[in-house]
């Protein structure tokens, strides 16, 4: 087994002409737990998605647990099974109800029983601490609820690394930290995690390894203690000006 879980070396990947991802380096080790921040517009998502395999890089390589990612749809449909991808609009199937949002992917890509299937989602529905919205529909949640959902969706396919693209960032303040909590307990049970996010507090306790992107690269690379308190670059600095 690879030490890192996933490994992006010399990525570039363009929109059309624009460069959108340069010469991105880029390794998360198994356990660890990486934040990437960075303004709008830097290349965040398209890092996350490309790692997801939702988009597709042009230049260099990104190997998941070892394995490159090629254009082999199969290459495709097996990284998908072991990264989850937490997303900023919870992407829920609004047609069914909680517990059949969790059992489909478990059910149509693993192959279990319906049965076994309810029973994981019944346990990573008490994971994120809503046991009891099993048979709603996601419209008559909360936004937290709807994300936490969202997570345990993502825990019922058993993935090696999750990927969190702002899950906060579409919440009413008051219910940011149910789902940072929730966050902050995976990591603590050594999730390898990649999460991009504006949560400081959260990065101040879970973060390994923190990431600053600015116009497709990475500009800055740390641990958060030096991150948050010296940032090298003026062009870090500036950015945790603003937000901290
Ligand atoms: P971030 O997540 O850091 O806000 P993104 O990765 O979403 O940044 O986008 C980086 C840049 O790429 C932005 O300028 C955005 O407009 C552009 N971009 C993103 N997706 C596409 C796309 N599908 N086609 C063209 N440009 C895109
Ligand atoms: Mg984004």
């Amino acid at each position: 087994m690879s030490d890192a879980a996933i490994e992006l070396a010399g990525v570039n990947k363009w929109f059309d002409t624009f460069h959108v991802l340069k010469d991105i380096n880029l390794t998360v080790k198994n356990g660890e737990r990486v934040v990437i921040c960075g303004p709008s517009g830097s290349g965040k998502s398209t890092v996350v998605r490309c790692i997801n395999q939702l988009e597709k890089h042009q230049q260099g390589t990104i190997r998941v647990d070892g394995v490159e990612l090629t254009d082999d749809p199969k290459s495709a449909a097996s990284i998908r099974s072991e990264v989850g991808m937490v997303f900023q609009q919870f992407n829920l199937f609004p047609h069914l109800t909680v517990l059949e949002n969790l059992t489909l992917g478990p059910i149509k890509a693993r192959g279990l029983s319906r049965k076994d299937a309810e029973e994981k989602a019944r346990k990573y529905l008490d994971r994120v601490h809503i046991p009891d919205q099993a048979d709603k529909r996601p419209v008559q949640l909360s936004g937290g609820q709807q994300q936490r959902v969202a997570i345990a969706r993502s825990l019922c396919m058993e993935p090696r690394v999750l990927l969190f693209d702002e899950p906060t960032s579409a919440l009413d303040p008051e219910m940011i930290s149910e789902v940072l909590d929730v966050m902050v307990e995976l990591a603590q049970e050594g999730m390898t995690m990649v999460v991009v996010t504006h949560e400081m507090g959260f990065a101040r306790k879970v973060a390994d390894k923190m990431i600053f992107m600015d116009a497709g690269e990475i500009v800055e690379e740390g641990h958060p203690e030096h991150f948050f308190t010296n940032p090298q670059s003026e062009r870090c600095r500036k950015f945790l000006s603003q937000i901290l």
